[in-house]
């Protein structure tokens, strides 16, 4: 089936019981069980398993090409599902350059907790072959990376990893599996903010873990859906399938749009620089032309004239709005090193633009007056 009919229909059917072409949403938190505690109807109490979850855990599954999915409460919570199914003492590879809540994490939470963590340039293969030493249990890896939109070699991370004995985690909430499947590309772990393109509309907030197999660390992370207790709402998981099922076209969109803005602002005069996978300047191109079925919605441009130049872009759009998050229909612009943690090392000059599903000449109009 193709991944557009896997969109409409994964996790998505007729409801025996009254007929009803949209999911029946399932509030109830508990479910009439037997005498003996067992689940008659299949489900016990909504934190464990809920008829929504499921349905959207299916068609996650299907769309990444895994063997199950765990559906939490948001991106982080899912993130760190994955690391909590390590073991204190474990060895962590992660990326320099990626969602800055990834590397606070590890840095705030999980380095007290035992985990030790290398951090080093992962879309650079030479460096990452020196930083997966024999022993590392696990590999993240976020491409194309947020904010610089580097791109890293799924395929050669996945043999240094398993070559090194770790698990491949691949952070795949920017292509979304419309435009890249990092499972089929020898990853084990495919990690999504469903707050982003899969919800798409900027009015929900979840996390997902798709796992290639059903095996003991997926279980681990299963068991840390109900035992950390940060499950996405039964309305959480409805809305997210809802935006599933017009992803693929919506992806098309942003990708289009992002196309031409790009080409647009790589031969603009006041524009330093364009990270864009897309354009074939980019030092990632031919790889992320491997792995990518599309480049992608967002970009980020470095704005001649540093940090006040930038703020001055930001403070003049019209059409975009300067807010944080991605991957809804609506451009939104932000500029990144504001609301990171000091020292994150992005650029005081770059600004991170999520481009939505308006015309693009519009939006190509809106930067034109912003950047003056
Ligand atoms: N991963 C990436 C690539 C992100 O961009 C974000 C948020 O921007 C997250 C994870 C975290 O997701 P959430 O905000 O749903 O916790």
């Amino acid at each position: 089936m193709r991944i557009e009919t896997i969109a409409v229909h994964a996790g998505h059917r007729v409801d025996p019981s009254t007929g009803a072409v949209a999911p029946p949403l399932v509030l109830s938190t508990t479910f009439e069980h037997a005498p003996d505690g067992v689940a008659s109807h299949g489900f016990i109490y909504s934190r464990s398993k809920n008829p929504n979850r499921l349905d959207l855990e299916e068609s996650l599954t299907a769309l990444e090409g895994g063997a199950g999915t765990a559906a939490f409460a948001s991106g982080l919570a899912a993130t760190m599902a994955v690391f909590q199914s390590l073991a204190p003492g474990d060895r962590v590879v992660a990326p320099t350059d990626a969602y800055y809540g990834t590397g606070a994490m590890l840095r705030d939470v999980f380095a007290s907790w035992g985990l030790e963590t290398v951090f080093a340039d992962l879309a650079d293969a030479a460096a990452a072959e020196r930083a997966i030493l024999p022993g590392t249990r696990l590999v993240w890896i976020e491409t194309p990376s947020n904010p610089l939109l580097k791109i890293t070699d799924i395929t050669r991370l996945a043999e240094l990893a398993h070559r090194a004995g770790a698990v491949l985690a691949c952070d795949n909430t920017w292509p979304t599996p419309l435009l890249q499947r990092p499972l089929d590309l020898g990853a084990d772990l495919s990690i999504h903010s469903t707050t982003k393109y899969l919800g798409g509309h900027s009015d929900v907030t979840g996390g997902a873990v798709v796992s290639r197999k059903q095996d003991a660390m997926f279980e681990r992370i299963v068991m840390m859906q109900s035992r950390g207790g940060a499950a996405p709402s039964p309305f959480d998981c409805w809305l997210i399938q809802r935006g599933i099922r017009s992803l693929p076209y919506r992806m098309r969109g942003h990708c289009e749009n992002a196309a031409r803005i790009a080409a647009f602002l790589a031969t603009h005069p006041r524009v330093a620089a364009v990270h864009y996978p897309g354009l074939p300047s980019h030092p990632g191109h031919e790889v992320a032309r491997r792995q990518m079925s599309g480049f992608g919605g967002m970009l980020s441009i470095q704005v001649k004239g540093g940090r006040d130049a930038a703020m001055a872009v930001t403070g003049r759009v019209r059409l975009f709005t300067c807010a944080t998050s991605l991957g809804a229909t609506e451009s939104l612009i932000e500029h990144r090193a504001s609301v990171e943690t000091p020292g994150s090392g992005t650029p005081e000059d770059l600004l991170r633009l999520s481009i939505g599903l308006e015309h693009p000449d519009d939006l190509i109009e809106d930067l034109t007056q912003a950047l003056g």
